[in-house]
């Protein structure tokens, strides 16, 4: 059926480039570039089907292009780092190529989380006849179809949404981050936030905290973060009143990051060291392992959902939906932990619905405004099955 090109050899880009290998009539030819050939060596070595691979740096338009009329995609996956969203979108509306991507374009001096970059492109994205997805990981992404599934499946008016990710599992190390650590470490270090009744909400980091029962899992420590799929959310679920968004982490990771952060390792601008500046957290992300080599030993498991009350047909109802997903049965399928899992298959859910038609429109798109209905079927299918449930307990 086409073409696609991936941008990044990293955790995330290993399972994409696994799960399309997968669906060989949707995608016929697959092509890997990252900045660093030698791992997109390794990810073609271990791919049961040829595949081809490039050298690029994506932060170069340029290079960006001719890439892309080398290898004339019908789509490009963009899951190198969200400081590339610009220059590979760029790149798309010079040679005329869908986009996806699964986290929203950051600056690389100031930690922002925010959409407006992006849905700046609608207009040439729309006047080119083009279509960008955006946010095609599992939170944003999954959490954003989950939404948008209530919305259309089980709920007249959703009144509140809680977004819960935990990750129950153990990598064996002392510390590391499951995915890039300076976008992981950026995202948990910044203030709270939250969306109610109109007003965003802030909090200082990691300052409020609830336990919450975790199916298969038990009660984990659950803190209150700011999540990028809350600003879209708050916007496209109507008649929304609350939205916020939590995530567990263990004792032993907030002392690691309470310690980097008091030593001033996770600062991300630069400082003067021998005579040449380095970025304290790029430097950290130099010693710290690769996202990618997490999976060997992992064990355990990630929740992650949406909890959400509201009302259908005059009557009040919550309801909880979820994925529970497997680091060991993940490292099985495609040799890797379940946090690049969770990402890359609805990375490629999402590619797979451009490619074929399901999915298309003219312009920039966040998952919930596009139908829920197929995207959730092919969870199902593709190693992500989910679970809707009645809730009874508020949180
Ligand atoms: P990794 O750090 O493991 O991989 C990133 C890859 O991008 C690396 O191979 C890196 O190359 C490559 N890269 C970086 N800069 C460039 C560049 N200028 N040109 C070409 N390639 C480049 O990160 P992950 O795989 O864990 O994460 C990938 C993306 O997925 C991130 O944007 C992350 O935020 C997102 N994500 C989204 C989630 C979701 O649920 N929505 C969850 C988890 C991650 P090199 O090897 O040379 O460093």
């Amino acid at each position: 059926m086409g073409r696609v090109l991936i941008i990044g050899a990293g955790g995330v880009g290993a399972v994409v480039v696994q799960k399309c290998a997968q669906v060989p009539h949707v995608f016929e030819e697959i092509c890997l570039a990252s900045r660093t050939i030698e791992k997109c060596r390794q990810i073609q070595s271990r791919t049961p089907r040829a595949i081809e691979i490039a050298q690029v740096d994506a932060d170069s338009v340029a290079d960006m292009v001719a890439l892309i009329r080398r290898f004339q995609p019908d789509l490009v996956i963009n899951v190198a780092l969200p400081y590339q969203d610009l220059s590979i979108m760029d790149a798309c509306l010079a040679t005329g190529v869908n986009y996806l991507d699964t986290a929203n374009y950051e600056p690389l001096d100031e930690a922002r989380f925010c959409y407006q970059w992006q849905w700046d492109y609608q207009e040439r994205f729309r006047e080119k006849g083009l279509m960008a997805l955006l946010g095609s990981g599992f939170d944003p992404g999954v959490t954003n179809v989950f939404c948008a599934y209530a919305q259309k499946n089980l709920f007249d008016t959703i009144r509140t949404i809680d977004i819960l990710d935990c990750n129950a599992g153990d990598h064996g190390h002392p510390f590391a981050t499951n995915f890039n650590p300076e976008i992981n470490i950026r995202e948990i270090t910044q203030r709270g936030k939250y969306w109610e009744k109109g007003q965003w909400i802030e909090t200082e980091p990691l300052s409020q905290h609830i336990d919450f029962d975790y199916p298969e899992v038990g009660v984990r420590k659950s803190f209150l973060l700011y999540h990028e799929e809350l600003e879209s959310l708050a916007l496209n679920i109507k008649g929304l009143e609350r939205i916020r968004f939590w995530m567990t982490f263990s004792e032993n990771y907030l002392t690691h990051l309470r310690v980097l952060q008091n030593v001033g390792m996770t600062r991300i601008d630069e400082v003067e060291y021998e005579g040449r500046k380095i970025v304290p957290l790029k430097f950290l992300k130099a010693l710290l392992p690769e996202p990618s080599e997490l999976g060997a030993n992992y064990t355990g498991k990630t929740v992650i959902g949406c909890i959400l009350n509201g009302s259908q047909g005059g009557r009040e109802k919550s309801v909880y939906i979820y994925n529970i997903c497997d680091h060991a049965q993940c490292y099985t399928e495609v040799g890797s932990q379940a946090v690049s899992y969770t990402t890359g298959v609805p990375a490629m859910i999402g590619a797979m619905l451009m490619m074929t038609g399901v999915w298309k429109g003219q312009g920039v798109f966040n998952m919930e405004t596009l139908n829920p209905d197929p995207f959730m079927d092919a969870l199902n299918q593709h190693g992500l099955p989910w679970t809707v449930t009645d809730f009874h307990k508020s949180i």
